[in-house]
């Protein structure tokens, strides 16, 4: 930006379908580079939770499999953004869904002096997603994410992280509505990688293998742009 020296916290923007491992990639990479995981899913189904006025209004749309109204996402990740702990630097997940919220996120970061430092697109095929989604839980104490196949905790029920024996589903993650999601992500979502790409930011990864081998690969992305 300006050919400026800028010392700002890491923004990095993960994208890809539902299920396409966001969430557990994020994570890991909170860990590794101590980075602040901002999933607008979990803000959303916070406010639901509380019943505030936007958890609301977002409440029948995220049952139905659709997307969020942008000014009361827009207005949460502003608001989430503004805390203390994210000038560690940030890691989005799920955010931005459509060119709005992109170019809503394009101000707020400017105002800020910040930028973008990567926008990774996990890319799997839409079997594999289904596949993902339908066997997806998480331990309700510290929100770690499992798999009935693919990724289970080394005792059953019992999360690896926090010992936490009580693990949920989401109720949005069955068969009826995975097929709305997946074409709001494709009809919406999906032409943010040609926004991201157009800007030089874009990097892709093939998301189809191995958790452990893929965040390997994302590692390597995030040391890179982070060095820059
Ligand atoms: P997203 O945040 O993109 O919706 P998640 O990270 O929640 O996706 O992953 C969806 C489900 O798939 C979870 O149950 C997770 O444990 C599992 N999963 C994540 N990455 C992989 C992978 N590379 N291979 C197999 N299963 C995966
Ligand atoms: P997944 O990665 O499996 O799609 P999320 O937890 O990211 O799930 O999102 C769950 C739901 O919350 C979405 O289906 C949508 O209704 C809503 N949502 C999350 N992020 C956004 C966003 N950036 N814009 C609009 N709706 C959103
Ligand atoms: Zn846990």
């Amino acid at each position: 930006m300006d050919g400026q020296t800028i010392t700002a916290a890491p923004v990095l923007i993960l994208l890809g379908p539902p299920g396409a491992g966001k969430g557990t990639q994020a994570r890991m990479l909170e860990e590794k580079f101590g980075l602040v995981q901002l999933s607008t899913g979990d803000l959303l189904r916070a406010a639901v939770a509380q019943g505030t006025e936007a958890g609301k209004q977002a409440k029948a749309v995220m049952d139905a499999g659709g997307l969020v109204s942008d000014d009361i996402v827009i207005a949460i990740l502003r608001d989430r953004l503004a805390e203390p702990d994210c000038a560690q630097g940030v890691i989005l997940d799920g955010f931005p869904r459509t060119t709005v919220q992109a170019e809503a996120l394009d101000t707020l970061l400017a105002e800020n002096g910040q930028r973008i430092d990567a926008a990774i697109s996990l890319e799997v095929d839409d079997a594999a997603m289904v596949t993902r989604i339908s066997g997806r839980y998480t331990c309700a104490a510290c929100g770690e994410g499992y798999h009935d196949v693919f990724k289970q905790p080394s005792q059953p029920e019992t999360c690896d992280k926090c010992g936490g024996t009580q693990m949920k589903r989401r109720a949005d993650d069955k068969a009826e509505t995975v097929a709305s999601r997946l074409e709001a992500y494709h009809a919406q979502t999906a032409p943010l990688i040609g926004y991201y790409d157009d800007k030089g930011a874009l990097t892709r990864i093939d998301a189809m293998g191995d958790i452990g081998d893929i965040a390997a690969d994302m590692g390597a992305i995030v040391k890179t742009a982070t060095a820059r």
